[in-house]
């Protein structure tokens, strides 16, 4: 049998390597004949250190919030001791007699439920694996494991049964759009560096998440890093780049450690390096770790920093996929748009198009947070409502309370209002809310939120991290920012509404970049949807 326990960042925060040393010792002491496995991330946030036992006849259970001194507990109530070290004889029938006998008494765990439980059917039974398939199953680091379940197969079918163009048509049939943000089509990325007629190509993973409360890309690099690294390989095989970087941001040990490993091993089997699987195909990848600024997830800016440069945003075009890095075409797609790609050319297009709405097709990786019951990671079908995610999988509101918006989209995203959460989750009706997907993020806000205050601190954020080269982003943040201050502090002037309103377009008009155009997103629809909460803090009722 295997004892599965997540060692992933989020897992970690919450104690699971102490969980996994105790399992480990616990298998050891009893010899049971069981294997305690490092696996990735199953989403389920709200329930680690989270211990899944898979019995050899495949039935399973799960704990949640599994403390330490439980570990020994769990072994002996799936596994039969073979000896029992360390305790005395009295002490073993007393162990045993608590987890093994009386069903009706407290749980050996805080939270004990096996697979079938309702709450966890609930949250899992939305959501559609793909980017994060076999989630909860496999070990992040073992090359053979990912092989075992369809690793790579999709990159030998691009070398050996599809030519560029005909992966190209495969993405495009598929409807994969960008998931960094802005959805942007795929294929047509592909096909513009691609068509390039240029010595050198460079294919290049955007790691850089920086939004508050998003941390899609991270697990997925933490847990996925082989798939990541496949679809890379598939892209840049298909537009002919045998050099490529991943942007990873130096906040994020893990994720670059894991897909140093992953790279390593790859070069040692064949997977990555010269000659990739007997063919003429060479990819030679790096790592770069980035120094945590929110402007560099921008592509110009991205490029600055791989080059050594200050990372600044540039005026668009030319565009990287026909001047990127060096001067040379660079096609620049985010985390989790590589991780779809094997799964697409392994399924087909025509099942990936399957799922979604007709602009938005395939699944989209969410970081569900804050007022929520059940937080976590999650992969949803294109199309599912906000209400859907947020009472079936997310099963409600945190203590009962009512939902007022959620927050989509981090800093460049805005509320969507609890009337409208009948919303499908798709790239256009997010962004006819005054929303927008962005990478990922999903807050969930309850009737004790300000939204003014939830406004400000978005806000703060993207000032913050102004790269300060245009002024309609460096000083009308600013100047939008002494508005909310004053607002917050119950200072609110008459005329301070239409003045951030007035200064919120004028910084979506005149600034260079996406951070700066998008940074008055939270403000401009909290006024739209939220505009009695604003005059109550200038009339000091709040
Ligand atoms: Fe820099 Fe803001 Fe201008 Fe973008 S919009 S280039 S972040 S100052």
């Amino acid at each position: 049998g295997e004892l599965r326990i997540c060692l992933d960042s989020s897992c970690r925060a919450s104690g699971s390597e102490k969980v996994y040393e105790s399992l480990k010792t616990a298998v050891h002491q009893t010899r049971a004949r069981a294997v305690v496995k490092s696996v990735s991330c199953s989403g389920m946030s709200y329930l680690t250190p989270l211990v899944e036992v898979v019995l050899p006849d495949g039935t399973s259970f799960r704990y949640g919030n599994v403390e330490p001194q439980d570990a020994k507990a769990i072994v002996l109530r799936h596994f039969k001791p073979r000896r029992i070290g360390g305790h005395t004889a009295s002490a073993v029938s007393n162990l045993l007699d608590r987890v093994l006998t009386d069903e009706n008494r407290e749980p050996v765990t805080r939270y004990s439920v096996n697979v079938r439980d309702h709450a966890v059917s609930e949250y899992l039974g939305r959501q559609v694996h793909i980017a994060t398939e076999h989630c909860g199953c496999i070990d992040p680091t073992d090359l053979d494991e990912y092989l075992a379940n369809g690793g790579f197969q999709s990159l030998q079918k691009s070398l050996c049964e599809l030519d560029p163009q005909g992966v190209i048509d495969q993405i495009e049939r598929s409807g994969l759009r960008g998931r960094g943000g802005a959805g942007f089509p795929t294929h047509r990325k592909w096909a513009t560096v691609r068509a390039q007629d240029a010595e050198k190509k460079y294919v290049v993973c955007n790691g850089d998440e920086g939004d508050p409360g998003a941390f899609m890309d991270r697990m997925l690099m933490e847990s996925y890093p082989y798939r990541v690294l496949e679809g890379m390989a598939v892209a840049a095989r298909c537009i002919g780049a045998k050099e490529g970087y991943l942007y990873i941001r130096a906040e994020y040990p893990l994720a670059i450690k894991r897909i140093g490993e992953a790279i390593e091993k790859c070069v040692e089997r064949g997977y990555l390096g010269d000659g990739i699987l007997g063919s003429d195909f060479s990819l030679h990848l790096k790592i770069v770790a980035g120094a945590g600024a929110f402007v560099c997830g921008e592509e110009t800016a991205l490029i600055a920093s791989i080059e050594g440069r200050r990372g600044m945003p540039k005026l668009r075009p030319p565009y990287p996929a026909i001047k990127g890095l060096w001067s040379s075409p660079t096609l620049i797609n985010n985390v989790e748009t590589y991780a779809a790609v094997p799964w697409i050319l392994r399924n087909g297009a025509e099942a990936y198009a399957s799922i979604g709405t007709d602009g938005s097709k395939g699944t989209k990786v969410f970081a569900l947070a804050g007022k929520v019951a059940r937080g976590g990671l999650i992969e949803v079908p294109m199309g599912i409502s906000i209400r859907q995610v947020v009472d079936e999988i997310g099963g409600g509101v945190a203590g009962g309370l009512n939902l007022k918006a959620v927050q989509v989209g981090g800093p460049s995203g805005g509320c969507v209002p609890a009337d409208l959460d009948h919303l499908p989750v798709d790239y256009e009706s997010l962004t006819g809310a005054g929303a927008m997907m962005g990478s990922g993020g999903l807050v969930v806000l309850d009737e004790t939120d300000c939204m003014v205050d939830i406004a400000r601190y978005f806000l703060e954020f993207t000032q913050n991290q102004s790269c300060g080269k245009c002024t309609f982003c460096r000083i009308g943040t600013r100047r939008m920012l002494d508005i909310l201050d004053r607002l917050c502090t119950g200072h609110g002037r008459a005329g301070d509404l239409d003045e951030l309103e007035h200064l919120a377009e004028m910084v979506q008009k005149g600034s260079l970049c996406g951070l700066g155009k998008t940074a008055p997103n939270p403000v401009l629809s909290t006024l739209k949807y939220f505009h009695k909460e604003y005059e109550a803090h200038i009339q000091k009722r709040c």
